[in-house]
């Protein structure tokens, strides 16, 4: 089954528009879906607000696009008592932006998650807001109290600076280096998030990541997927094929590989009073995704009604889960 064979399996007849209908694709096909399985991850979004404003962001950051608004530290210990409260099998809060080092609070909440048992993960860009002395300070003590239960993982768009640059913009590159410098030679597991539309093999980008971590001494194995993780680029403008319940067997994919049948993602909206829970990290801004407030109001059944789905998870098999 190739994406060509489902775009004619899901043509809809002209003039009736994908992705409208929770229950039913355009041409009438019972849309797929994901149960709710387990709670393995959750993720908080910290904020929109980034120190840069990279070309192909998924989320659209920047230094002034605040559409999702700080996370506190006290509404993220809520969430982590609710885990505990619903017993969930919960084992690693990820924590992505924006930059979540920009959030004056992110390292009250590392700790808060830290101390309670919890593996975190960190998306960051490793540039300025990482590199203060507080943060710093304040990232090597909780490193020497929970050492094994922190993982960082740095985008580096490619292991060429013009490439790089051309995605983050001039002089990000050495920046991004420093502290890819600062938390190698400080022990933090590392994890390095790639991106893949450069028009190169797989084989030779990971020669490429390889190369440049030898010659930088970064301890990372860029043949390992988990290590080092290439990334599809979300064009959201493409048109692609809705995804029914025939596609798992025609795919061989199955609804429990999807992120949303194992995490959720909690947003703070601008303006909101609370914040609210998502099935996953893709789809910060789209209100029919809402679940709620809870967590326990969030252990429900997602529709796979938006471009992402299809193109990212079901057809692409990419995860942010990494
Ligand atoms: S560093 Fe990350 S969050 Fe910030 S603009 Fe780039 S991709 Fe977006
Ligand atoms: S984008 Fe992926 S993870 Fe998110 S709801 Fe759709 S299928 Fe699930």
């Amino acid at each position: 089954m190739t994406l060509t064979d489902l775009d004619i399996m899901s043509a809809p007849p002209r003039g009736i528009e994908k992705f409208r209908d929770p229950a039913f694709t355009a041409t009438g096909a019972r849309r797929a879906s994901v149960p709710f399985t387990s709670l393995e991850t959750l993720w908080i979004n910290t904020g929109t607000l980034c120190n840069i404003a990279c070309v192909n962001c998924y989320i659209e950051s920047s230094p002034t696009n605040d559409r999702l608004a700080y996370m506190t530290a006290s509404e993220v210990v809520s969430f982590l008592d609710e885990i505990t409260a619903l017993n969930l099998s919960t084992t690693q809060i990820g924590f992505t932006g924006g930059e979540p080092f920009m959030n004056p609070q992110f390292c009250d909440m590392l700790s808060d998650a830290l101390a309670r048992g919890f593996n975190v993960l960190i998306l960051t860009n490793a540039m300025q807001p990482l590199m203060r002395a507080h943060t710093m300070k304040a990232m090597l003590t909780l490193k020497n109290l929970y050492s094994a239960q922190i993982t960082v993982r740095v985008s580096l768009d490619h292991y060429t600076k013009a490439l790089h640059e051309k995605e983050r913009g001039a002089d990000t590159w050495g920046v991004a280096l420093k502290g890819l410098a600062w938390l190698t030679s400080n022990g933090f597991e590392l994890v390095i998030a790639g991106r893949t539309c450069w028009g190169e093999s797989e084989e030779a980008a990971r020669a490429g990541y390889a190369r440049f971590f030898e010659q930088n001494e970064f301890k990372i194995d860029a043949f390992d997927p988990a290590s080092l993780i290439l990334f599809p680029e979300m064009d959201e403008r493409a048109d692609i094929a809705e995804i029914t319940e025939a596609c798992w067997n025609l795919l061989n994919k199955s609804p429990g590989d999807m992120m949303c049948a194992t995490s959720r993602m909690v947003v703070k909206r601008k303006n909101a009073n609370s914040p609210t829970v998502l099935p996953c990290t893709l789809l910060p801004y789209e209100g029919q995704f809402d679940m709620g407030a809870t967590l326990k109001s969030a252990q429900k059944t997602v529709a796979l009604n938006h471009p992402h789905c299809a193109k990212f998870c079901v057809l692409g098999g990419g995860s942010c889960n990494g």
